[in-house]
């Protein structure tokens, strides 16, 4: 058992318990277990807090990306896009729909997708760009949809990791939500997410009316009248309950970023100008709401630097030790080892600590120390 885990989803909860409590209770008492006023509710709240026109609840984060894809009228054999470091759903669906994946190198500061690798891999089959805002920060947007218009391309966000944080156009200064840039935006609320409900939950965004339509149709069975489906669909929704939890956390939202971001600067200041570790950079035209804080260890054990930390209770994690090119299911004959270099080395390198909105200063302390003790022997 660790003292100090990733996420502390029992010390949230104690905080909001009884609304919490109420909410749920209020879904089993109206029995509208589906679609009921709670999802409604939720969703016209997280419109208004993206500054979107449309917000479409499924049931986790990969249909989102499903839907959104199955969304663009896309053929098999059509190209997209991504990145060679994010979590592996981002590229499942591409193969499930029978696209082909087309993944490039990222950027060493950021982590995010590199434009210049991306404008190198576009081919006259590529349909879409998939950015995913890792960790918690934005990929570089301004450039991604430059090239995505010229070459007439979506633009599908994965902002599973990012919600609630702020991108600056450089171009024109405006200030919007990760997940409202693009074509479509798409994020997931698993409970470990900076947004999370306590099951699976997804959803979907855009400006785009005739997109919006679409997805709608398909996450209900491809139905537009009840029982005539002129899709193939999906059964894609989000539960009431989830719902009502979220719109609660909704609320707090701004609050629990504050607290990822204090507690992020107090591990920087504790690491800060250490030969050995890079703390998170964060870029100019993007804020940081810090789903994970990931340090790049160099000529540190980090096997060695798990092991002690484990042993005084202190959990540890790397996303992610195999990169997308590298993963048995994925192995394609178009990708090797030293293929993207950057995500090779950061899949060595990286370690994640534990970042969520209950960290105090006491647990934080005890966590530098045992890392710069084993660091610094
Ligand atoms: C969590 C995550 C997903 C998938 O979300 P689920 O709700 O677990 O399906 C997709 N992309 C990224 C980058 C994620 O972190």
């Amino acid at each position: 058992m660790m003292k100090h885990n990733m996420v502390d989803l029992k010390g949230q909860y104690q905080e909001i318990k009884q609304e919490v409590d109420s909410a749920i209770q209020e879904v089993i008492s109206n029995t509208s277990f589906v679609n009921g006023p709670a999802v409604k509710q939720f969703q016209a709240s997280l419109e208004e807090y993206l500054g979107v026109k449309h917000v479409i609840p499924c049931a986790n984060g990969t249909d989102a990306l499903q839907v959104a894809l199955m969304a663009l009228d896309l053929k098999p054999g059509d190209e997209v896009i991504t990145t060679s470091f994010t979590f592996i759903a981002t590229a499942e669906v591409i193969a499930l729909l029978h696209l082909t994946p087309v993944l490039v190198d990222v950027d060493p500061d950021t982590f995010n997708i590199d434009p210049e690798a991306i404008k190198k891999a576009i081919t006259p089959k590529t349909k879409v760009i998939i950015p995913v805002h890792l960790f918690g920060q934005c990929a570089d947007m301004h450039t991604i949809k430059q090239i995505a218009k010229e070459h007439d391309l979506f633009v599908v966000e994965d902002t599973a990791q990012a919600i609630g944080a702020d991108y600056t156009c450089p171009k024109s200064g405006k200030t919007k939500k990760a997940g409202s840039l693009g074509h479509i935006g798409c994020t997931s609320f698993f409970p470990s997410k900076n947004l999370g409900c306590y099951g699976d939950g997804g959803a979907i965004f855009t400006n785009d009316d005739d997109l919006a339509a679409q997805m709608r149709i398909i996450v209900n069975h491809g139905m537009t009248v009840r029982y005539y489906h002129d899709l193939i669909g999906v059964n894609s929704r989000l539960d009431s309950i989830q719902a009502a939890v979220l719109d609660i956390k909704l609320k707090r939202l701004d609050d629990y970023t504050k607290a990822r971001q204090a507690a992020a600067e107090f591990y920087n200041k504790a690491f800060a100008n250490h030969p050995n570790i890079q703390t998170p950079k964060t870029a100019s035209f993007t804020n940081h709401v810090f789903h994970q804080y990931t340090l790049v260890l160099k000529d540190v054990d980090r096997e060695g630097l798990m092991k002690h930390l484990a042993d005084k209770g202190i959990a540890s994690a790397v996303y992610y030790p195999v990169p997308l090119h590298l993963q048995k299911a994925y192995l394609d004959p178009r990708y090797k080892e030293g293929d993207f270099p950057i995500t090779e080395s950061l899949s060595h390198g990286v370690l994640s600590l534990p970042i969520h909105t209950e960290l105090t200063e006491e647990i934080q302390s005890e966590i530098t120390e045992a890392f710069l003790e084993f660091v610094n022997q």
